[in-house]
Parts: structure tokens; sequence; C-alpha cells
């Protein structure tokens, strides 16, 4: 199959409502245009030179999501033109993306990472961390970031229930949060747990290989 008909296969099982960050990593700029073509607005990459790479190749109405784990030095060279950076896993790290969006005289979008993986490889916030955050951009820090919510991976696992339980955990939070502090996303959802995700409250999916086909790492 094509890019083109994998991407439109894709959407045909997401619903209208729920977005679709299309996770272009490793994969060149010329399939990224393929999608934009078709109507595709928002790619999502993990590493920081490459992003800005391809940023600077391509049309510049793209929303770019920051997906993967981001190092405070790094921040500056994203800081003028990333929509979303949805791996905030520390508040060393959104101090950081504050000042330098403060700079850029702009406001960037975050989601706060929550770890609810069993293994422990992954980044990510506790829970209380991240009820942490809220709290001090509700007296007032963070003044130029915009909190737009949650992103959580689950355990790379075939158990559906665990993964299940996983979303389940970070959905559950969702909802607390957003009694106090509104939020508008839930991202969570990959090639292989975008459908169950769904089921569990995600409104904001992150597909790669399902897109793109499989990733050469070298
Ligand atoms: C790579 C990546 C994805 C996409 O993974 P696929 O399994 O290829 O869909 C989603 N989220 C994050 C954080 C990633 O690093």
């Amino acid at each position: 199959m094509s890019l083109t008909e994998n991407y439109q296969n894709i959407k045909l099982k997401i619903p209208d409502h729920i977005e679709l960050v299309a996770v272009s990593k490793t994969h060149p700029a010329e399939m990224i245009a393929e999608l934009y073509e078709i109507g595709q607005r928002v790619f999502g990459e993990n590493k920081v030179q490459e992003l800005t790479e391809k940023y600077e190749k391509l049309p510049k109405d793209i929303h770019w999501h920051l997906i993967g784990h981001l190092q405070s030095n790094k921040v500056k060279y994203i800081a003028p033109f990333v929509n979303t950076i949805q791996s905030v896993d520390s508040e060393k790290i959104l101090d950081e993306i504050n000042k330098q969006a403060e700079k850029n005289d702009r406001k960037i979008n975050v989601l706060l990472q929550v770890k609810i993986a069993q293994e422990d490889s992954k980044f990510g916030l506790e829970i209380s961390e991240a009820e942490d955050l809220i709290r001090k951009k509700m007296a007032g820090e963070f003044a130029n970031v915009n909190i737009k919510g949650l992103m959580g991976m689950a355990t790379f696992t075939e158990n559906q229930e665990q993964i299940a339980g996983e979303f389940n955990i970070l959905k559950s939070l969702y909802d607390k949060i957003n009694n106090y502090f509104p939020l508008e996303k839930l991202s969570m959802g990959m090639s292989d747990d975008f459908l169950l995700a769904i089921k569990s409250g995600s409104n904001s999916v992150r597909v790669g290989s399902a897109i793109f086909g499989a990733r050469d790492y070298r």
C-alpha cells in the first residue's frame, strides 16, 4: 500500500473529533509533504535536530509536536516555531520552555507527560508531580506556556487489559484535573493501541509506523 493509502485507512478508523498526530520521525520530508498535500497538518517528531531540519524544509503552517524527551539546552532551537511540546517530564524543562517562550515573545502549548507504564524505562512525571505543576500554573507561574493536557505511553506489551488499565489511570487524572483546571488534550495511543486508547478516552493519538511503515534506525 502507498503512504497515502495507509494514511487514509488510518484516518477512517479515527473519529473526526479526535486529533491525529502523524509521527514522522526517521522518515524524510518528502513523505511529510505528501501527507501535507492531502490535508494533514499535525506532525510529531522526537528529536530536536531532525525537527528543526524538517521545519526549515516544509510549509510553515504545519503544527509541529515534539513527542520525545527534551534536554534543557535544546529548547532554544525549537522555541521559535514548535506548536506543542508533548513531553514535559520535569519542572526544570517546563521552566526552560517558559523562559524560551518568553524570549520569543510567544506562548508554547505543552502537555505534561505522565508515567503510567509499569516499565521504568519510560520518562514521565509522577501523578503528584503533574498536579503540582498544575497548581503552580494556577498560582501564576509559567506564564508563557499553555498547559493543554496530558500525554502518556502504555507499557510495551500484548496484554490489552494492562494497557487499558494504564490508559484508565491517565483518563482518571485528566478528569480529576479538569475539575479545577481546564484541559483539552488527552494524548494517548500509538500504532498498536490507538483504538483502545480512544475507547479509554483519548482525544489525540500519535500514530507513526501504521502510517509511514517501519522505522529504520541506524
Ligand atoms: C515513536 C512514537 C510514537 C509513534 O509510535 P508508532 O508505534 O510508530 O505509532 C508515539 N509516541 C511517542 C512518544 C513516540 O516516541
